[in-house]
């Protein structure tokens, strides 16, 4: 069987877990520390925290932000629930902005619409590793005094327009990733929050172990060396070092996982390009996405099956494929929530995209074979 996504876990990164198992500190040990400098080193951030998944990035990096209920946040409809979830958690209301049809990334013009008087936070997701355009959006926030978090679960190893590296923050107070085994690095479970902020990184700190604190600089009185103080009430959102250990490892490898993806996805545009019932990926600066997904936009009406039909006959032969995205107000939740206005664009993203397998272990044979069976999708009759 061919997933859509797929980790890939050397010897290197097994005997890095080993080692951490052998040592003295399983959670809270120098490779958190390790691991949130080679982030930051990598990315350009100053700052960086660890927590326990992408979803407790989102919501500790909104979490610390401390925006007065009622607040509203504008995000994308094409992205995953997590997203929207994050917000509610901290009582701010998600609007959703339609989506720029050739990226499938939140809109500016859009998202400018959807400003109101309770707007205070904005949330790019890059889409599939794509960076959104962000000197936009850093444009839009500085006018309207708004918050930037960037969800870059996609696009860790992607770069903006301006060459630089997605998680540098010069466009936002936070971005987030995360290690989701599907995600481009992992560590099983696992997320990262990027600053340049100081007072916010010792806030997101705190935030991430209960509240808690034993900084002596930072106690309202130091009576003995058994004292600490809880100032927040946070979460325990912590990593543990075996899982740092192994995002250590597999951070040395992302600029290799880089270039099998960005390899895989020029093969599948070589060999998919001329379907006219089909549209490749497009990549707006050459070399600048890390290719978490090969989001395939089908005419299924043009090629005479619907998706059903499709994703079944790629599955009969051991070929995955996934919808990415849902439109997230669609969610039932979502929809006992309050009416969402549905996005036209989104709309129409959501009815044609269809996620072909794209992980570095994928290998040439592997992706010739599912070449060979979308080609042949428009062969014979229906399905
Ligand atoms: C995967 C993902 C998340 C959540 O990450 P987890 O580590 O699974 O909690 C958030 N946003 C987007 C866009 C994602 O794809």
């Amino acid at each position: 069987m061919i997933p859509y996504g797929k980790q890939s876990i050397s010897e290197e990164d097994i005997a890095a877990v080993v080692q951490a198992l052998r040592s003295d500190y399983l959670t809270q040990g120098s490779r958190i520390d390790a691991f949130e400098a080679a982030l930051c080193r990598y990315t350009g951030a100053r700052y960086c925290v660890v927590v326990s998944n992408g979803t407790a990035a989102l919501h500790l990096a909104m979490a610390a932000l401390q925006l007065e209920p009622g607040s509203e946040g504008i995000t994308s409809p094409i992205t995953f629930a997590a997203t929207a979830n994050a917000m509610h958690y901290c009582g701010i209301a998600p609007v959703f902005a339609d989506i720029d049809t050739l990226t499938g990334n939140l809109c500016p013009t859009a998202t400018e619409q959807k400003i109101s008087e309770h707007t205070r936070l904005l949330v790019p997701v890059h889409f599939a590793g794509q960076a959104a355009d962000m000197t936009r959006f850093h444009t839009l926030a500085q006018q309207h005094n708004l918050t930037i978090i960037e969800d870059a679960a996609h696009a860790i190893g992607s770069c903006y327009t301006d060459g630089s590296q997605v998680g540098n923050c010069r466009y936002s107070k936070a971005t987030i990733f995360s290690f989701h085994p599907v995600k481009t690095i992992t560590t099983a479970e696992g997320g990262a929050i990027m600053t340049n902020d100081p007072d916010y990184y010792a806030r997101l700190r705190l935030l991430r172990s209960h509240g808690i604190t034993k900084d002596e600089a930072a106690l309202h009185q130091h009576p003995g060396p058994w004292y600490h103080e809880m100032q927040a009430l946070g979460w325990n959102y912590r990593l543990t070092d075996l899982q740092a250990a192994l995002g250590l490892s597999q951070l040395q490898r992302l600029d290799e996982f880089k270039a099998r993806r960005q390899y895989l996805v020029e093969r599948y545009n070589d060999a998919l390009a001329h379907l006219p019932w089909l549209a490749t990926p497009v990549e707006l600066a050459p070399g600048s996405s890390c290719f978490h997904l090969y989001v395939a936009r089908f005419k299924f009406t043009q090629l005479g099956k619907t998706r059903a039909d499709v994703m079944q006959t790629l599955q009969r032969q051991g070929i995955g494929s996934q919808v990415h995205y849902i439109p997230v107000y669609h969610h039932p939740w979502y929809q006992a929530q309050r009416p969402y206005e549905p996005c036209q664009e989104a709309e129409h993203f959501y009815q044609e995209c269809l996620s072909l397998p794209l992980y570095p272990t994928l290998t040439d044979e592997q992706q010739d074979m599912v070449i060979a069976a979308v080609r042949a999708l428009d062969c014979g009759g229906n399905a």
